[in-house]
Parts: structure tokens; C-alpha cells; sequence
């Protein structure tokens, strides 16, 4: 036998080589294609010198995912999982379990790409407009979205609406209730900060004595209380201004909606409906308004439409509202949301139903008045008579006695309030859990029986509700919503909806810029464990010490990696990192009597977050022309930055660019802008070509967004969550963003929040932990190279077909191509949009469509795929060229041929009539290995127009889908 050392064998057990697509003889092969004698001959010819780190990126080894999830648990151990009764905005929930294993762990569900190829995205479509339905059902309103990123950004897209949609132009002042919850006023301060408005913190019975444009309410209050407000909300309209009510869905079921007392936008958090609380994220946000209102949405909305067959079909609508098309003239930079959390918030309103959720939100409120009639009983007073899930009890002295006592007992409490303690019941709430609070607070001898509470609450009945604010009219009334209640019709339904959308667990997703890697189960795992899942994000920080140390590990492994000197985990995507990053700008500007600098420049390629980002703190664009050959157009940027030093506030550029090539004039471009006193932004999209070659800081920038649901492996969820960390050099360090409930930095204090959450996503950080602690740092540059490689190979392969855009030095690519299809439209007609949909023909999702450049198609294969399948990839493209070349020759008509018809769909090939020019084969199985794993769009070519023209975002009748 051949004498193979352990180390030999440990190293064969290596993550690496699960991660990276390619094997040793396919990299061979494929470095051959490319015409490099070796991986790092590639990377000689493609990455300048001039950027190159000069060493290896100080990251420990490689560790098998064995050992690395038995440290990451050990690292987990350390939080403490109380029960919470802490609630602001935050309760324990039971996932369904059938949601919970078939939704949050199903990489059917949680790897699917953002739905911007309809057709194969009709599951998640559906589960997003069960959503809205749910939304609009129990806010009373008229539209809703499809998420936002959790209630405090949501209230801050409140604000902007109403100042875009409010008549009272003249007023500045925006109003704040003070009993909104207190993360939500620091979100929305720094954003009206930000934006130049007024605000005002009061009693919300106030309001009325105010001229303003907009107001915030909370029903109900931070504090539990449950009131009126239709009268306050009359009174601000009165004066023409908009209120936005931030609500809580559950209480909801139960009490009369926002929207029949007259409110303009109900906002909130989806985290209860089974989202567990993570630590503070992600969470879905909702936000409804009234139909007037639509075009001044903030983020996603799913509309139906009709496909070519006249069917009924989802997709994204009213698109020309976003950050894409209108720049920064956008309503929001909302990009990545939080589908996959509003999924599971559909998901959970679907399984219960009305009458599941009734009894749910009774409970609890049941539960609510058994604690108040007890605590009342021994003679306590509760600073609010009328409540849902949330008493405000009045205990003086005892404050600090109590909640220690409740620490002791495992129970948190919430203390922040002067004299009292909030205590929220949710559905976990047991019988035991009231026991234990009235142990804690009334002492071990109190003598309560929860029986004889309950007893006397029948005989006498409860006004904690009163009469004028329950809840009479109907809620999910949705066939949906009375459907599947049994757990075999709920998988049924769950199972349903997966297999009508493409995910990467069917092919890859080849998508420019956003990086659509493998997501390891290993790195999925953690996500689920209690201590992670089940902690609150104002849990006292001594327990959560497992969170603390992971995200400080995790926090040294992206400074090192991005060669900046501290990091922000809070912003919740990678377009909220821009927006907090462009805040650390503008408040260093400010703190060096700079304030007059208000002058982005942002090259014409950008990705359209970066101008709407710039939007948002106030600052005006100005676009630097790109060359020819897609580079910054060096002699304009010279012009601009000259003409415009005065007011020079920042850059803002993407590495390599957004066109795939590592500009050679990258650090000039930041001595330009320094020398005439502007910082660098560097968008982080494309760190995927960056990861222990060169890094942002050695660059010469100063602050970056990373997306840790593209470089990182945080699975992009169907079109959410993300994770936004930004890094910074250390000048900028003093202005990032902290958090009003729990500091995050002391050296940051004030400086406002940018989410709801101190560390944002936090639930999901364990996922890019996992990756980096199992790639190490040679793992993590190989990676880079590795993506480097599969991206030339596909651009050596296509490029005797296609013409490939935008070659950096040697002619090589960077970790993505761009190929050009507009002198094919022209010689033949067919469109980016007929390649894309054919794509789906042959088992595959379109590449980025005309993003940077319209007319094209930007591929980006990441590491993570093998040669096998780039090679797929490549026949099906070069399949569709020779195809292309008959509509070109004539021989296929201009309007009927497989392109102009994809996708085709089952429906297609069994009609019974088939009057194309080519047969039903080639329509559906146009090369033999897609009859291996045909994946069916279930449906064909979708409407935009006609979507849009007849915009319907809520669930159309049964009827609608019987032919
Ligand atoms: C994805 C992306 C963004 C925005 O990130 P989100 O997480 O979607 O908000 C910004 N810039 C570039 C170049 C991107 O590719």
C-alpha cells in the first residue's frame, strides 16, 4: 500500500475543494483554454501589480466542517436564552416546523435569486403576494409591498413619502410619537438628519397642535397602550399632512386597522409570524398605503399580469420607480430585501388561517389580562388600562430588584422606562412563564392560580380591548388563507411553489455582480441553532457573549480582507451599507467645518443604488463619463474634480468595475478625488475578485460596503436577506453608526442608527463566519483566482460567437464577462430579453440583463461551479447562437422561432395544435442534456405593460386561474 501521511489525508478532507467547483485536471484543462501556463500566470496577466497585496492575508487555516461547526457551537454556548418578555418590536414565535424545515432550511427556497426572471419565479412570486394579501388584510389598506428591511428603515421611508406626497408643502417638521419604539425614532432621526428635516419627539396627543408634513404614530404604543387615533389622524390630515402608523401585525388580528381609521401608510415588522428574532435580524418589514400613493412606494412590489397564453403570471411591477431605472431620482435605494422572510411570514398566516391566528392573538391576549389581573389583584398599577400583549406596570423603588430578580430566574424584562417594567406575552407565553412572572414580581408567596384568573376574567369580562377598537371586520377571507391547514396540505403547497422557481439547487445562476455561490449547508446550519435564533436584540449584552465573539472574529476577518481599520455590521443590504457609509462622509466633512460639501461623483456604469444612495444624505450626483472601453473616462473625472474641489464631498466606484475589468488607474482615481479633498467609496459588490489578491484599503479608498449575501455565501433568499457590514479607514471610524438601546461602540455614540437592529442581520452573520473559518486564508484567495479562471474560460469560449465587452490588460476578464448582443438584434431581431428566456429552455436563469450596459448580458460563474457545468452553460449559449443565425438567415420567421417564443412551458408542447416552424423537441429539449433535469417554467412570457397598465397587487380570485 502507497504511504499517504495523515496530514496528506486531513488535507484531502478539505472544504476548499467542496467549495471551489473545478478539480485539479479540469483547472489543468481549463488554464489550457485560456492560454495561462498556470493559476498564477492568470492572475500575473489580470490583476495589476500595482494593487497586488504584498502578503497573505492573515486568516488561520482551512477547517473541515466538522471541527469548524464544533467551534462555532462552542462559540454559541456562550449566549444565554432567556425567555423574553422584553418585546419593543421583537417576540419569541413558534416556526412552524414544517416552514422551518421546508422554507428557512430548504436551499429550494433560501438560494433562489431575486425574481427578475418571472417565469421561473412564480413560487416565491406567489408566497410575495400572499404577503401583501396578508398585509392589506389585516392593515385595512389599499397596497402593499413586497418587504422592506425592518420597521425602523420602513418608518423612515414613511417620512420620505410624506414629504414627497404631502400637500402641506410649506412645513419642514416631521412628528414622532414618543411612544414609538425608540429604535425606530434613531432610524428615522438620522435619516431626517440626513434629508434636512425637522423633527419632533411629543405625546402623541400633541400632534394636532403641529403644522407638519408627516407624523408617526404606534398602535399600539411602545408601552402596550391601545388607542384611538383616528381622531389625531384626522387632525394632521386636516392640515394636509401624512400619517404613517407603525403597527404590530398580531395585535392586528385583533384590533381595528390603521387604515379604517383613516391612516395614509401602516408599517411594521413580520418577525412574529415565525420569523425567530435572531438577534435582531433579518425580519421582513411590511408597508401598505393607499392606491394614490403607488407610485411613491418605496421597494418591491408583485403585481399580476398575463403571460403570451393570456394566463395569469406574477412579477415584479411598476419597476421604473426603483433605484435601476430612476437612479437617484428613485423613490428608495432599496435593492435586496427580505423575501425570504416575508415567504415565511405568508407561509405562517397560510398554515394558521384566520381562524388559526384569531386563536393565536387571543391567547395571548388572554394571557395578558390573566398577568394584569394578578399584578392589579396584589394591588400593582398598570400605567395603561388598555393593551394587547404589553403591560407597562408602575413599580417604583422596586425597579431594579425586580428585574434582577427576573434575571435570576432566566426571564428578561423590559427596564429602560423610568419606574416601570414592560413585560410582552407572545405565542410562546406558557402558563409556567406567568407563574414565574408573578414569582418575580410579587414574590414566591403570591398565592395566584392562573384557573381562578381566567375564571373571574369570564365571569367579569375584560375592556383592555375596548369595544370601539375591536376588530369587526374580516380578516384573510383569501381562498389561500383556507387552504392548507393540515401539515400534509401545507408541505403540499410548500412543495408546490419551490418546484415552479430555478434555484441553485437546479443549475447555476450566473448572475453579473451579485455572485450566486455555493451556499454550504455547513454554513446554513448554525443559522437554525437556538442560541442564535432565539436571542433579543436588547437582551443584556452579558448574554449574548457567543454573539460578541463571533461577530468580533468575524469583524477582524473582513478588516484584515479589506484592509480598512474598524467595521459597522448594522446595515441590513449592501445598499443600506452605501447609505451608512455615505453618512461616515458626510459627518467627517462636518466635523472638519466642511459641511458645504455635497458633491458625489459617480461614473455613468454605476449600479443605481450608488445615486440613489447618494440621494439619500443629501448629496448631489454628478456622473463621470466611462471610456470606450468601459473605464472611467480619466480626463473628464481630472475636469470635475477640478471644477468642483470646493464642494467635493466623495466618489463613489466599484472594484473591478461594473463592467469586469480591474482599471489600472484605480488608485489615481483616488489620489485625484483625495488631492481635492473627497473620500473614496468603493462599492464592494465585486469583492469576489478581490479577496486576498488586493483590497479596498490598499487601494486607496476609504470606506466600503461589502455584501455578505454575494462574497460571503449569505444565500440571496429569492431576493433577500443581505447583510451590508461596511468598512472603513480609521479617520471615518468615529462617525459609524451606533444605536440608541444598546451602544455599540463607544467611540461612535449619537451618530444615530441606519437599522433597527444594533448588528443588523446578526442571525445570519454565523453563515460568512462558517465560510471564511472553513476556507482560511489560502482557501479564500484561491477561491478569488478560482473565479477569475471559470469567468476567462467562459469568456474564451464564447468569444469566437459573441463579442466580449470591456477586456482589461492581456485581454483578460475579471471575475465576470460581458457579452454584447446588440449587433446580433440588429442583423437578426432578436432581443438580450429572447436569449434570456430561451436560457430558461435549456434548464438555466439569464445572466445579469443590460446592467451596466443595455444590450447585454454580464455572466458571472463565481468558483463555485464545475467545469461540467460552464460547459453546459457554454453549449446552451453557443446552441442559441447558431439558432440566433437562422432567424438571421432567414430561415426561421423574425416573429415565430424558439427564441422569440421562449420560454415554452408544458402547456405549449401539449397543445394539441403545434403551428411553429420548429418542432415541439427543439422548442423543449433543444440539446440532450437538458432532458436529464428539465426544469418546466410554468409559465410563458410574461406582460410587463399590460401589468402595469392594470395593476392588481393583491391575490386575484380562484376563478381567475380556471380557464
Ligand atoms: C448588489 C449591488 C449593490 C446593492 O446591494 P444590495 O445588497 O442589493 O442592496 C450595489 N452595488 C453593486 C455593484 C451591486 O452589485
Amino acid at each position: 500500500m502507497s504511504q499517504t501521511t495523515l496530514t496528506q489525508l486531513e488535507q484531502q478532507q478539505d472544504f476548499v475543494r467542496r467549495h471551489i467547483g473545478p478539480g485539479a485536471s479540469e483547472t489543468s484543462q481549463m488554464l489550457e483554454t485560456v492560454g495561462a501556463t498556470s493559476l498564477d500566470d492568470l492572475i500575473q496577466q489580470t490583476v495589476p501589480a500595482s494593487i497586488r497585496l504584498p502578503q497573505p492575508l492573515a486568516i488561520g487555516a482551512s477547517q473541515t466542517e466538522a471541527d469548524a461547526l464544533a467551534s462555532l457551537k462552542n462559540i454559541a454556548a456562550k449566549n444565554i436564552v432567556n425567555r423574553s418578555f422584553i418585546g419593543m418590536g421583537y417576540y419569541d414565535t413558534h416556526t412552524p416546523n414544517v416552514i422551518l424545515r421546508n422554507v428557512l432550511e430548504n436551499p429550494g427556497w433560501y438560494t433562489a435569486y431575486t425574481p427578475y426572471q418571472p417565469e421561473i419565479a412564480q413560487g416565491r412570486l406567489q408566497a410575495l403576494l400572499n404577503f401583501q394579501q396578508m398585509t392589506l388584510d389585516l392593515t385595512g389598506m389599499d397596497l402593499a409591498s413586497a418587504s422592506l428591511l425592518d420597521e425602523g428603515t420602513a418608518a423612515a421611508e414613511a417620512m420620505t413619502l410624506a414629504k414627497r406626497m404631502s400637500k402641506n408643502k410649506k412645513s419642514n417638521l416631521f412628528f414622532i410619537a414618543d411612544d414609538v419604539h425608540p429604535q425606530t425614532i434613531n432610524v428615522v432621526q438620522t435619516r431626517a438628519e440626513m434629508f434636512g428635516f425637522d423633527t419632533i419627539v411629543a405625546k402623541a396627543a400633541d400632534v394636532a397642535e403641529q403644522d407638519v408634513f408627516g407624523a408617526l404614530l404606534q398602535y399600539p404604543g411602545t408601552t402596550g397602550e391601545v388607542q384611538d387615533i383616528s381622531a389625531l389622524i384626522a387632525a394632521v390630515q386636516d392640515k394636509k399632512g401624512i400619517v404613517a402608523v407603525a403597527a404590530d401585525l398580531m395585535s392586528l388580528i385583533l384590533l381595528k386597522s390603521p387604515g379604517e381609521m383613516g391612516a395614509d401608510v401602516v408599517l411594521g415588522s413580520a418577525q412574529r409570524f415565525g420569523v425567530p428574532m435572531g438577534y435582531g435580524g433579518p425580519h421582513a418589514a411590511f408597508f401598505a398605503t393607499r392606491d394614490a400613493y403607488k407610485r411613491s412606494l418605496p421597494g418591491r412590489i408583485i403585481g399580476v399580469s398575463q403571460d403570451t397564453r393570456g394566463r395569469p403570471a406574477l412579477r415584479m411591477a411598476l419597476q421604473t420607480r426603483e433605484q435601476h431605472i430612476r437612479r437617484e431620482k428613485a423613490n428608495s435605494n432599496i435593492c435586496t430585501a427580505q423575501v425570504l422572510l416575508a415567504n415565511m411570514a405568508s407561509f405562517y398566516a397560510v398554515y394558521h388561517g384566520p381562524e388559526g391566528l384569531k386563536t393565536i392573538a387571543s391567547r395571548i391576549h388572554r394571557f395578558t389580562d390573566i398577568l394584569a389581573k394578578g399584578l392589579t389583584s396584589k394591588g400593582l398599577t398598570l400605567a395603561y388600562k388598555q393593551y394587547f400583549d404589553t403591560l407597562t406596570v408602575k413599580v417604583g423603588e422596586s425597579k431594579n430588584t425586580i428585574v434582577e430578580a427576573a434575571l435570576k430566574a432566566g426571564l428578561n424584562l423590559r427596564s429602560d422606562l423610568d419606574g416601570v417594567i414592560g413585560i410582552s406575552l407572545d405565542e410562546t407565553t406558557t402558563r409556567a412563564d406567568i407563574l414565574a412572572l408573578f414569582g418575580v414580581i410579587l414574590g414566591a408567596e403570591h398565592g395566584l392560580d392562573i384557573e381562578q384568573l381566567d375564571n373571574q376574567l369570564v365571569a367579569d369580562g375584560s375592556d383592555s380591548i375596548p369595544a370601539e377598537l375591536v376588530r369587526t371586520s374580516d380578516i384573510l377571507t383569501h381562498e389561500v388563507f383556507n387552504s392548507y391547514h393540515s401539515e400534509t396540505e401545507m408541505l403540499r403547497y410548500i412543495k408546490s411553489l419551490e418546484n415552479k422557481d430555478l434555484a441553485l439547487n437546479h443549475s447555476m445562476i450566473s448572475l453579473g455582480s451579485c455572485t450566486m455561490k455555493l451556499n454550504a449547508t455547513a454554513e446554513m446550519i448554525p443559522v437554525t441553532w437556538p442560541e442564535f435564533g432565539k436571542l433579543h436584540p436588547f437582551a443584556p449584552m452579558q448574554q449574548a457573549q457567543g454573539y460578541k465573539a463571533m461577530i468580533d472574529e468575524l469583524g477582524e476577518w473582513l478588516i484584515n480582507i479589506t484592509g480598512y481599520d474598524n467595521i459597522s455590521m448594522q446595515p441590513n443590504s449592501g445598499a443600506q451599507g452605501e447609505y451608512a457609509g455615505l453618512i461616515a462622509i458626510r459627518k467627517y466633512h462636518e466635523s472638519r467645518g466642511d459641511a458645504h460639501r455635497n458633491i458625489c461623483l459617480i461614473p455613468s456604469s454605476a449600479h443605481g443604488t450608488n445615486p440613489a444612495s447618494a440621494q439619500m444624505v443629501d448629496y448631489k450626483v454628478v456622473v463621470v463619463n466611462c471610456d470606450k472601453n468601459g473605464n472611467v473616462d480619466m480626463a473628464d473625472l481630472k475636469t470635475k474634480a477640478a471644477e468642483m474641489a470646493d464642494n467635493l464631498a466623495c466618489i463613489m466606484i466599484t472594484y473591478p468595475s461594473t463592467h469586469g475589468v480591474y482599471e489600472e488607474t484605480i488608485s489615481e482615481i483616488c489620489d485625484i478625488v483625495h488631492q481635492h479633498g473627497g473620500q473614496v467609496y468603493l462599492d464592494g459588490a465585486n469583492m469576489n475578485a478581490q479577496v486576498g489578491l488586493t483590497s479596498p484599503g490598499l487601494i486607496g479608498s476609504d470606506v466600503s460596503h461589502l455584501n455578505l449575501h454575494k462574497t460571503f455565501c449569505i444565500p440571496h433568499g429569492g431576493g433577500g436577506p443581505g447583510v451590508g457590514p461596511i468598512g472603513v479607514k480609521a479617520h471615518l471610524a468615529p462617525f459609524l453608526p451606533d444605536h440608541n438601546v444598546l451602544g455599540v461602540d463607544a467611540s461612535t455614540k449619537g451618530n444615530g442608527a441606519v437599522s433597527s437592529a444594533p448588528w443588523g442581520s446578526a442571525s445570519i452573520l454565523p453563515i460568512s463566519y462558517m465560510y471564511i473559518k472553513m476556507m482560511g486564508g489560502k482557501g479564500l484567495k484561491k477561491a478569488t483566482e478560482m473565479a477569475i479562471l471559470n469567468a476567462n474560460y467562459i469568456a474564451k469560449k464564447l468569444s469566437g460567437h459573441y463579442p466580449v465587452l470591456y477586456k482589461g490588460r492581456n485581454d483578460r476578464v475579471a471575475h465576470e464577462c460581458i457579452i454584447d448582443l446588440r449587433p446580433l438584434k440588429e442583423s437578426s431581431g432578436v432581443t438580450e430579453m429572447d436569449v434570456a428566456k430561451r436560457l430558461n429552455d435549456y434548464g438555466f436563469h439569464a445572466p445579469t440583463m443590460s446592467f451596466p450596459v443595455a444590450g447585454t448580458l454580464m455572466i458571472e460563474p463565481t468558483e463555485s461551479e464545475a467545469k461540467a457545468e460552464l460547459d453546459r452553460f457554454i453549449e446552451a449559449m453557443l446552441c442559441i447562437r447558431e439558432e440566433i443565425a437562422k432567424v438571421e438567415s432567414g430561415e426561421w420567421d423574425a416573429l415565430d422561432n424558439p427564441l422569440h417564443n421562449a420560454p415554452h412551458t408544458l402547456a405549449d408542447i401539449c397543445d394539441s395544435e403545434w403551428n411553429h416552424s420548429y418542432d415541439r423537441q427543439l422548442a423543449a429539449y433543444p440539446v440532450a442534456s437538458v432532458a436529464k433535469n428539465k426544469f418546466w417554467p410554468t409559465v410563458n412570457r410574461i406582460d410587463d405593460v399590460f401589468g402595469d397598465r392594470n395593476l392588481i397587487c393583491s391575490c386575484p380570485s380562484v376563478d381567475t386561474y380556471r380557464d
